[in-house]
């Protein structure tokens, strides 16, 4: 083929993927089009996600609502698994994800963040009774249970002796505290408020004063490039944080359960 045409379909090529698709239509058109936002989440994470009958409440569902509002199109929520959340965006089955979801390099390989709007850390929860973990250390050797996929599963990841039989993973921090209270695991490693929220609703149950990980920071996030629909969601965030409204629904979620 002629250089000069090459360098013509090259340059065309560039040209499109600029453009996210020739023909293509970014996010935001097609939220305008379809009247409708899609926020996948993962409706088991209290105080920023929890079903209620048919409704997914919380400080995340507040924040959605909002975006969607300011888009001026209807609401739709996508509960899903916390693992396939950014496939979900990456394919367009959801158009933003809201999900408690910490800010990390590996998934930012993957997708593109918002401003942060939470600090969390993982927190140790084992049986009430149990005097045996006093240091980081002491987990090591024991049984863990996570939320699969999720920061608690890396942090368990890094602290296990046992990679293959030290890590029970579970679909949700619920079903992991449910294993934990009924004596088949030594602890659970997940973050702060949704064990909070978990432990004062079960008795038998304590969260331990260790600190196994370093402070992570909460974040929407949206498919690779969708600037417009990212700047939508920041200015939202923005507005709900300076004016104290994310700190106050955290409380009122954390509080009426
Ligand atoms: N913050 C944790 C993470 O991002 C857990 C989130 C969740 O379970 N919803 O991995």
């Amino acid at each position: 083929m002629n250089r000069k045409i090459v360098a013509l379909i090259l340059g065309l090529t560039l040209l499109c993927a600029a453009l996210a698709g020739c023909g293509g239509q970014s996010t935001l058109d097609k939220i305008e089009k379809n009247k409708k936002v899609v926020w996948g989440t993962n409706a088991y994470f209290m105080p920023f996600e929890i079903r209620e009958g048919e409704d997914v409440i919380g400080v995340d569902a507040e924040i959605a609502a909002a975006v969607a509002k300011k888009l001026g199109v209807e609401l739709v929520v996508e509960d899903m698994e916390f693992e396939s959340l950014i496939s979900a965006l990456e394919s367009g089955t959801v158009d933003f994800v809201g999900a408690g979801m910490t800010i990390t390099d590996e998934r930012k390989e993957k997708a593109d963040f918002s401003t942060g709007y939470w600090t969390a850390v993982q927190v140790v929860t084992v049986a009430a009774d149990d005097e045996s973990v006093l240091t980081v250390g002491d987990l090591s050797s024991l049984v863990i249970g996570v939320q699969s996929g999720t920061t608690g599963d890396f942090v368990a990841e890094d602290l296990t002796n046992n990679p293959d039989t030290g890590i029970m993973r579970y679909n949700t921090v619920i079903e992991a505290m449910q294993d934990l209270k009924n004596g088949n695991i030594d602890c659970v490693i997940a973050d702060d408020l949704p064990s909070q929220a978990i432990v004062s609703q079960t008795e038998g149950l304590k969260i331990l004063d260790l600190a196994p990980s370093d402070e992570e920071t909460y974040a929407f996030a949206v498919k690779k490039g969708d600037t417009e629909l990212l700047n939508v969601i920041n200015e939202v965030l923005a507005e709900m944080m300076e004016s104290g409204e994310i700190e106050t629904l955290v409380n009122k979620y954390s509080l009426g359960q």
